[in-house]
């Protein structure tokens, strides 16, 4: 459901034939120790994948051409070994369209103090020809990542891990398909936003259906498979009954899974990766998609509450960006609902009124039923958790009219002081970054939306990079933000994105 590709990157080496072959063929031995040992370390997500020393310009040309053509390849990564004139470089740069890394390393760690010579030098001098590389990339005004340091030092591994989930997001962005079985809701603004602009920005496609056709889906899933899953539900979370009968309870819980098939069929039939639904316009479906949807969001679906298409796609994308990453604590879409002003304990109560993914869940799940204000229907079954604790990224993708805005916040996950045993859904509860008052001034005059897409498991750097490759601005709320500079970004991303 995730990444159906075995993604790839290319590794590219530059240099030239003025140092003769036994240089160049000594480049091509360090180039080719350099990606073994990246792809031994475990540190790298996807493997590297070597490629013959360019130095001319039609070499390079093709290299990146076969690059862009080359679907399992998600990106380029280009070191100078050597000195390599970047005017060969421009018509290769110029044809490329995937994302690029430059790493600027070397093969040698030390200084050979003993042993350095003239020929030392010009065989290593990446320090030279990197410069002349980088130089022409930012002259051409495309969009990099530049990771300086030691090939075999790990913190280098992990930014070139880090950039390549990066990569494997912008070449995934779009492959995102969003279904809407509902308009988004009536009368809100930061949830609308112009769908063509997100395709010719993102490649995200945005398409709606008829809320009945999915109904019919759902309808369609026989007593057995629902039952099936049912009891699946019942063995994996606890059942709390809270005074309801249990038959009764059941029947509820049944809804949801036969909603959750009928989905599943449907965008798997239609090729959805991301889905949208509306409480008050749920057609002949009995309950408001809750467990459904949550069990949805946790096999990889993006999600957007009330028609929100642009959180439905942002989710997928963090699904897609964290796909078979090692103790991965989770991602989903979350609303900010109310505060805790006391002093010392300041956060933000975070929930939705049933749909939060419960990859994002710290301890024992529960299903409940309750009465639901909203809507017209049946009480709706729903999953019910409180969420892991530590660092995370809220983001929220704002349509400012002629443009989009991606907010990053970071944010520091907590327990809430104490539980809340009437409270019927999923929580989460955070303080943002540098503090609850500044945080929220500042995502208040940046128009960030009160749904947000959340990970712990991405970085406000990746997404920053990801919203880069997309030609959008990127505001960042962290430690450092203070709203008198906040303000000047905000100014300057109006001139430099208008
Ligand atoms: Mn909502």
């Amino acid at each position: 459901m995730l990444l159906q590709k075995q993604y790839k990157f290319w590794f590219c080496t530059g240099s030239q034939d003025l140092y003769g072959d036994e240089c160049l063929r000594k480049v091509a031995e360090h180039a080719k120790q350099i990606v073994d040992e990246l792809n031994k370390s475990g540190v790298l997500p996807f493997e590297v994948v070597w490629k013959p020393t360019l130095i001319t310009n039609e070499l390079i040309r093709r290299t990146f051409n076969e690059a862009n053509t080359d679907e399992e390849c998600a990106g380029v990564i280009t070191w100078m070994h050597t000195f390599s004139p970047a005017k060969s470089w421009i018509l290769g740069l110029q044809e490329y369209r995937k994302p690029l890394l430059h790493l600027h390393t070397q093969f040698n760690e030390e200084l050979p103090y003993d042993t350095i010579d003239m020929d030392f030098m010009n065989e290593n001098q990446s320090a030279h020809g990197d410069r002349e590389y980088g130089h022409i990339v930012s002259r051409m005004g495309i969009e990099r990542k530049v990771v300086v340091g030691h090939w075999a030092d790990r913190q280098v591994q992990e930014r070139i891990a880090s950039w390549m989930r990066t990569a494997v997001g912008v070449v995934e962005s779009s492959h995102i398909r969003v279904m809407r079985v509902a308009d988004n809701m009536r009368n809100v603004a930061v949830t609308e936003g112009d769908k063509v602009e997100a395709q010719i920005k993102f490649g995200w496609e945005v398409d709606a259906y008829p809320v009945n056709e999915i109904a019919e889906s759902v309808a369609a899933v026989s007593a057995s498979d629902t039952n099936a899953l049912v009891d699946e539900y019942y063995d994996k979370y606890e059942i709390l009954l809270e005074g309801r009968d249990p038959e009764e309870f059941k029947r509820h819980v049944a809804v949801q899974a036969q909603i959750e098939l009928g989905f599943e069929r449907f965008l798997q039939e239609k090729n959805y990766q991301a889905i949208v639904t509306h409480f008050g316009d749920l057609g002949a479906l009995k309950q408001l998609p809750g467990l459904a949807i949550q069990r949805l969001m946790e096999k990889g679906y993006g999600f957007g509450a009330e028609g929100d298409w642009k959180v439905a796609a942002m989710v997928r994308l963090m699904k897609v960006m964290t796909a078979g990453m090692k103790d991965a604590k989770g991602t989903s879409m979350l609303e900010d609902y109310t505060y805790n002003f006391v002093k010392g304990k300041e956060g933000i109560l975070e929930a939705h009124m049933l749909e939060i993914c419960p990859s994002i869940a710290d301890g024992p799940i529960s299903i409940k039923c309750q009465p639901l204000t909203m809507g017209d229907r049946e009480d709706p079954a729903r999953l019910v958790f409180t969420s892991k604790e530590g660092k995370g990224i809220a983001t929220s993708l704002i349509d400012l009219g002629n443009r989009f805005r991606l907010i990053i916040n970071d944010v520091d996950c907590k327990k809430t002081e104490k539980p809340m045993p009437k409270l019927p859904v999923a929580t989460n509860f955070w303080t943002p970054q540098p503090d609850l008052y500044t945080g929220a001034e500042a995502w208040i005059l940046a128009g960030g939306a009160h749904h947000t897409a959340f990970t712990y498991d991405l970085t406000a750097e990746q997404m920053g990079d990801w919203a880069a490759a997309m030609g959008i601005e990127a505001v960042y709320i962290d430690k450092d933000t203070n709203i008198r500079d906040f303000k000047k970004d905000l100014m300057l991303g109006d001139i430099v994105y208008r």
